[in-house]
């Protein structure tokens, strides 16, 4: 399995929670390592373009007044096939239908108020990585 980077945004929900720690150590326990993590507050532009992929969506106006409701933590998280690694940790999208264990099962409030961000593919991890990460910070 190759080693790959992908990103991880503990979103405000979850860090309104008091849950950060929290959801480190289930990634730790996934066999990720934090690569670089920095807590930071997404300006509405940032997070307008950084959710682009889905501006034609419903949900898009919302979904970007939620992002930018509240600090949130970015972080690049590195192993072992992390991508696939980190959505299965996570949970499906709706909460409801997250499996037992995952971090949207414990922690999540609504499909829109989720928890966790994390990337869905090579491609978009590389992009996502980038958003947030010059190469100089990411260990
Ligand atoms: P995921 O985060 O699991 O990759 P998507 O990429 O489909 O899910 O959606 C991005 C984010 O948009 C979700 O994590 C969630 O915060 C929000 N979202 C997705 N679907 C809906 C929906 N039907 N209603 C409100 N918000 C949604
Ligand atoms: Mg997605």
């Amino acid at each position: 399995m190759a080693t790959e980077r992908t990103l991880s945004i503990i979103k405000p929900d979850a860090v309104k929670k008091n849950v950060i720690g929290q959801i480190f150590a289930m990634y730790e326990a996934a066999g990720l390592r934090i690569a670089a993590t920095r807590k930071t507050f997404l300006t509405k532009a940032q997070a307008q373009a950084f959710y682009a992929v889905h501006a034609e969506r419903p949900f898009y106006n919302s979904l970007v007044e939620f992002m930018t409701s509240g600090p949130v933590v970015v972080s690049v998280l590195e192993g072992a096939d992390a991508i696939k690694k980190n959505r299965e940790v996570m949970g499906a999208t709706n909460p409801a239908q997250a499996a037992e264990g995952t971090i949207r099962k414990k922690f999540a409030d609504s499909i829109e108020a989720n928890a966790v961000h994390g990337s869905d593919a090579p491609e978009t991890a590389a992009v996502e990585v980038a958003f947030f990460f010059p190469a100089s910070e990411i260990y």
